[in-house]
């Protein structure tokens, strides 16, 4: 068949097959054909050089927010898919039961990137920066939940909820409660988001079960994974090891240098790492702070936070660049169902990131402001969707109720 794409000479990372060394991979209507070394260029339609880069299969962001011109958080994923090599991406929770429908319609089938939905235990999803979509017990609703997800299944892959103080307010667990039975009557993993306390972490993750995901990992909110002084709490320590998984999702307020160090000093890694990308976290770190707390920094239009920025944290932390990769490929491909995602595989579909490690130095921040330096930064040099590059695009401009400023992101101001 004839090779519409060949990608040569780059160093392959792809730890859902193993494989880690220099070889060509090429690409035949938009489906990964032969991956060796030496392919002929003669006669491919296009040939890439990666000659000093990273080739991955494309990159899996397991917490974001997309349903732009629905609520409060959602963004665009298209415009920054092309700069950061994330070919699918994972909404957790936006939409509930009653706005799937939309969703599905007007992010899931516009969007050039693969698209999956993590379902709102609450029927309202996501709305605004005030965490309403528990007002009402009622609002979760299993019997609805379930009736949804029998129409919406293939693009459904979880059901989403939000244990914190923030979130639940007076109605404690029962979201989480009422999620646990969702998930026994659809199938589908549950992936939740912790911050502040009560309810407990305790309380929390003994409630999940093999295969659930906790996200906001490295948060330093009340349900942080470590005590006062900074040791894994023994819960969690059980809930790994009855198989529940950690994922990163950093956000605007949910990454922190204290919790990140003390875990991965104690030897405990993310199985997933993602960005909870959305219009707050997507600037980057927050300068200002005020009684809405809506101001945001206007800086060169780039996103200041992407999925590489958050690998890029993680590798600053330690973790192998080979444990990287699988944390944002094969690993949440298998922990949300995602066949034919997150592998480079002869027959498979041709998405494919192509990576470099930029050197230094950089400054990183978490979200309180806190920095690091660091002397490497990953940086996206193509992102291949379906067998095709994908075109730069700009990220749109943020919806009335986010109110920028004009000031210069930390990474430009001068040391
Ligand atoms: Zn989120």
């Amino acid at each position: 068949m004839a090779v519409d794409l060949l990608i040569r000479n780059g160093r392959l990372i792809d730890p859902g097959s193993g494989r880690d060394e220099i070889l060509d991979v090429a690409i035949s209507a938009g489906t990964i054909g032969q991956i060796a070394r030496g392919i002929p260029a003669a006669g491919a339609g296009q040939v890439i050089d990666a000659s000093g880069a990273l080739v991955t299969p494309g990159l899996i962001d397991s917490h974001t927010h997309l349903f732009r011109g629905s609520d409060f958080f959602g963004i665009d994923p298209d415009s920054v898919a092309w700069q950061s090599g994330v070919t699918t991406w994972l909404d957790a929770g936006s939409a509930g039961a009653f706005r799937m429908p939309a969703f599905r319609e007007q992010v899931i089938e516009r969007s050039e990137v693969t698209v999956r939905a993590l379902i709102n235990i609450s029927y309202l999803g996501v709305a605004g920066m005030n965490y309403d979509e528990y007002c009402n017990p009622a609002t979760c609703n299993v019997d609805l939940l379930e009736r949804v997800v029998d129409v919406h299944r293939d693009v459904i892959v979880g059901i989403k909820t939000r244990m914190g103080s923030d979130g639940v307010g007076y109605q404690g667990t029962l979201p989480l409660v009422k999620a646990v039975e969702a998930s026994q009557r659809t199938g589908l993993p549950i992936m939740c988001h912790i911050s502040g306390s009560p309810p407990s972490i305790d309380n929390v993750l003994g409630k999940l079960r093999a295969g659930d995901t906790v996200t906001h990992a490295f948060t330093a909110a009340g349900e942080r994974l470590i005590d006062s002084r900074r040791r894994i709490k023994p819960s969690v320590r059980r809930a790994r090891d009855a198989g529940v998984r950690f994922d990163i999702g950093h956000g605007a307020g949910s990454f922190s240098f204290i919790s990140a160090e003390a875990l991965t000093a104690q030897g405990f890694w993310p199985d997933s790492i993602s960005t909870d990308l959305h219009q707050l976290s997507l600037p980057g770190p927050r300068l200002v702070e005020d009684g809405e707390q809506i101001s945001r920094v206007r800086g060169d239009g780039a996103p200041q936070l992407t999925l590489l920025t958050v690998m890029t944290k993680l590798l600053f932390l330690g973790m192998p660049l080979a444990e990287v990769i699988r944390a944002t490929t094969s690993t949440p491909a298998a922990m949300f169902g995602l066949a034919d995602r997150g592998v480079l595989r002869p027959g498979a579909r041709a998405d494919v990131a192509i990576l470099e490690l930029e050197p230094g130095p950089i400054e990183l921040f978490d979200v309180f402001g806190e920095t690091r330096r660091y002397d490497q930064k990953l940086a996206c040099r193509a992102t291949i969707l379906n067998g095709v590059p994908m075109t730069p695009r700009p990220v749109p401009t943020p919806p009335p109720w986010i109110r920028m400023i004009d000031q210069e992101p930390p990474s430009a101001r001068p040391a």
